[in-house]
């Protein structure tokens, strides 16, 4: 399957001289399989930081830890990934 997505990035709000990366997967993405649409409809799944999908590897007290999937966990087809350049910036 094709999960593209594209990068925007911000400025960061907490600290004006910082800014971050935003990876928006596109709406359009179509799933491997049915499971894998409705897993990531029941679970977000889609990391914005990385631009990957992740499935939790660990919960702890803090948080989640997450590792990247490059194959899909139900049907085992390939995520292909691709950066879409978008052509709207916002500053
Ligand atoms: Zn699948």
């Amino acid at each position: 399957m094709d999960a593209n997505y594209t990068k925007i990035t911000r400025p960061d709000p907490s600290s004006p001289s910082n800014t971050y990366t935003d990876c928006t997967l596109l709406k359009d993405v179509a799933f491997c399989c049915e499971q894998f649409r409705e897993f990531s409809k029941k679970f977000p799944s889609w990391s914005y930081e990385q631009g990957r999908f992740t499935i939790v590897d660990q919960i702890t007290y803090d948080g989640q830890t997450q590792i990247v999937i490059n194959y899909c966990p139900f049907c085992g087809k390939k995520i292909k990934y691709k950066e879409i350049k978008s052509k709207t910036r916002t500053h």
